[in-house]
């Protein structure tokens, strides 16, 4: 029971924060913070996503690379572009890597408006040792309270949970499920309801209008990160700095704009 407790909670806690401060905060400032609160998001996010953290650095740079080359030959993970699902990963893992040891450089436009915190990010991020750590941790919690051989099958999982994620709303999101909103790319909204990747399975609504914070745009439609923002705001920790645009049906005008034009 403790390990399924531990699992469910690594699983849900790490794509909230994933969803909450690299995206949401890093990559698209939806939102904004004081420094001292952003220093303990920050570091609450290292401490949940542990073996498998995101620098906000280099995930922003990704990402923001995937909303301008959207499915095209130079989106860094189109499902589109790759045979399998390991190819893909692989592939964002080479160019994740180039960003956060800086080999390479990107476009200057994709570049600021991210924390950057040298200890964490540099120190503990950049480091072998660091990972391995919050491996030997989780093993020994599993050594501790597993009552099952089957459930060691799941410490992998724990070792590669950012990765994991990446894999289902990269791959699943723009490729399965389905659309709110015509556009150039692919994106899908895999599930109607998604608390499996807390809101990230929105793709095709996030797509969409890229700036609004909730990511769900129909009545049935629930995003989780969401709501948690909206009592973070409530409670005057975070300030929403961006408008809630994701709204269906789309606006008349704004379908008649982007139709294409028939003469
Ligand atoms: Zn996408
Ligand atoms: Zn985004």
């Amino acid at each position: 029971m403790a390990v399924l407790v531990f699992f469910v909670s690594h699983w849900l806690l790490c794509v909230f924060f994933q969803s909450f401060f690299q995206h949401r905060y890093a990559a698209h400032r939806m939102y904004s913070m004081g420094p001292r609160t952003e220093r303990v998001v920050h570091l609450l996010t290292y401490l949940v996503q542990g073996s498998s953290y995101l620098s906000p650095r280099a995930y922003a740079i990704l990402h923001r690379e995937h909303h301008a080359f959207s499915d095209t030959e130079k989106d860094p993970h189109s499902p589109h572009n790759f045979r399998d699902v390991m190819r893909m990963m692989w592939h964002t893992k080479k160019r994740y890597h180039a960003y956060v040891h800086e080999y390479e450089q990107p476009e200057a436009r994709f570049l600021g408006g991210y924390p950057d915190w040298k200890l964490i990010d540099r120190t503990l991020g950049m480091s072998w040792w660091a990972p391995i750590s919050w491996g030997v941790l989780y093993s020994l919690f599993y050594i501790a309270f597993a009552t099952s051989p089957w459930m060691f099958l799941l410490l992998p999982i724990h070792f590669l949970m950012g990765p994991v994620h990446g894999a289902i709303v990269n791959w699943c999101g723009h490729k399965y499920g389905y659309r709110n909103f015509q556009g150039s790319d692919k994106s899908r909204n895999t599930l109607p309801v998604d608390f499996l990747c807390m809101g990230e399975l929105f793709q095709n609504n996030h797509h969409k209008y890229g700036s609004s914070p909730n990511f769900a745009a129909r009545v049935f439609e629930i995003d989780p990160t969401w709501q948690v923002m909206r009592v973070l705001a409530k409670l005057g920790i975070i300030r929403i700095t961006t408008p809630q645009r994701a709204v269906y049906p789309e606006p008349r005008e704004v379908a008649a704009r982007e139709a294409p034009q028939v003469a």
